[in-house]
């Protein structure tokens, strides 16, 4: 068993977490590939390393001094050093960086060094290996990830060294330079090292026990998602579930690594293991895995006697790719259809969408609906049980909620439906309270 365990900005904001992160790379030798964040906030009004580093940068850039923000940097390394009696010099190397720092001093570089000095400071800690991001994640002249130099790189790395440490967020262009990921971007390096060890799991510790069924700030106290497949964390992403960001995934994904979503402060929690297939048979009874929803969706409903003989659907939808308008949701009846929209993404291509429609398609009744928002029960187990539509449109129904649309992909593996943006916290939580406990 192999496991590479990535930990975020919170799990190693202090000496305190770094030790949580000490107790749980011993109690598993299989972690044998460790990817830190730069040190995180310790509390709501801290800072990140990372922002200090970017809030560095534009003083530089404008000519002020930025040795107040370089102090606070160097004593919260420094705190970390000495908590934890290890011998890295934070003061000579935060000093180099200083001496170095003029307008020339790339962005990317200099805020690399949040991740760069607090793996430094974890390898020590640890006793393992540490190996540069410089030196293990490359990136192409497009900027573009050389997935195949980064795979031996690493690789190689962990068979020299069999335990390493890894700092996240960057890497190095065949300049030489160093370039940052997007932000957030250690959860790529983290993926990256597990894809290219053949890693069996790719951990990942942050401060959440997992991806929670639906949006707390709706539903009181959800439940963490046991488990979930990639494809179910697809739809759930794409209804707005705040989970980790798809490009993130991708590196794991495509090798069937299971993710598993752990929990530093609470390591005994199980977490969320997402899967690419998942096998069933002794999960209960539960068959939502999730549920997700987005507000502010506009319906376009086109009605025309004889509409497949005219070819009004395909007319139709060459319509709103003509003017950029997303097509989220197709209801289809004999004579007429509703096309669902993000109002803001459709904007005011509405208005020509609409003149277009009434020329090309010629139809007996156009009608545009907004303020429409967008439910999506999702749960790979729902193909397998019939009645669940009906038991979940009756007690939206029960529940004073008026369904607009109603849309389950050829998957089975979501059904959406469309309310009024004022029924849509009510929706979920009737979704959550009669399906999902
Ligand atoms: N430190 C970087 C950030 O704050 C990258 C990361 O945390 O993953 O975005």
């Amino acid at each position: 068993m192999l496991k590479a365990a990535k930990f975020g900005g919170s799990s190693v904001a202090g000496a305190e977490q770094f030790k949580k992160v000490k107790n749980i790379i011993e109690a598993d030798p299989s972690r044998r590939i460790v990817v830190v964040s730069a040190a995180g906030k310790r509390s709501a009004d801290d800072h990140k390393l990372t922002d200090l580093l970017y809030l560095c940068h534009a003083h530089l850039t404008y000519g002020v001094s930025c040795d107040e923000i370089m102090q606070t940097i160097e004593q919260r390394l420094a705190e970390i050093r000495s908590e934890l009696a290890l011998r890295y010099d934070v003061e000579g190397e935060v000093e180099a960086l200083r001496a170095r720092l003029d307008r020339s001093m790339s962005v990317d570089e200099l805020v690399s060094r949040g991740e760069y000095f607090t793996a430094r400071l974890m390898a020590e800690y640890l006793g393992y290996a540490f190996v540069d991001a410089a030196d293990c994640i490359f990136f192409g002249f497009d900027g573009q990830l050389d997935r195949e130099r980064t795979d031996r790189a690493i690789a190689a790395a962990l068979a020299e060294h069999g335990r390493i440490l890894i700092p996240g967020f960057y890497g190095r262009l065949p300049t030489g330079k160093i370039k940052v990921m997007s932000r957030g971007g250690s959860d790529i390096t983290g993926a990256l090292a597990a894809a290219a060890t053949g890693a069996d799991v790719y951990e990942n510790w942050t401060d959440v026990s997992g991806i929670l069924m639906a949006d707390p700030r709706i539903v009181n106290d959800p439940r963490p998602i046991e488990k979930v497949t990639y494809a179910e964390l697809r739809e759930l992403a794409y209804m707005g579930a705040s989970v980790m960001h798809e490009e993130s995934i991708q590196p794991v994904k495509e090798k069937g690594i299971a993710l598993n979503i752990r929990n530093t402060n609470r390591p005994d929690d199980p977490g969320t293991l997402i899967v690419g297939d998942a096998l069933d048979r002794d999960d209960g009874e539960r068959f939502i895995t999730g549920i997700a929803g987005k507000r502010d969706f506009t319906i376009i409903t086109v009605t025309k006697r004889d509409m497949n003989a005219n070819h009004t659907l395909c007319q139709a939808l060459e319509i709103m790719d003509r003017y950029h308008a997303p097509v989220e949701h197709i209801t289809l009846g004999l004579d007429s259809f509703a096309l669902v929209s993000g109002s803001n993404a459709m904007g005011d291509a509405l208005y020509d969408v609409l003149a277009d429609l009434r020329k090309t398609c010629r139809p007996d009744d156009v009608r545009v609906e907004d303020d429409i928002a967008l439910v999506a029960a999702v749960g790979r187990k729902m193909s397998s049980r019939p009645g669940i539509s009906g038991r979940l449109f009756k007690a939206l129904g029960d529940s004073g909620v008026n369904i607009r649309t109603i849309a389950q992909g050829a998957d089975e593996l979501a059904i959406t439906v469309g309310v009024d943006n004022k029924d849509f916290e009510t929706a979920i939580r009737v979704m959550y309270n009669g399906f999902a406990l």
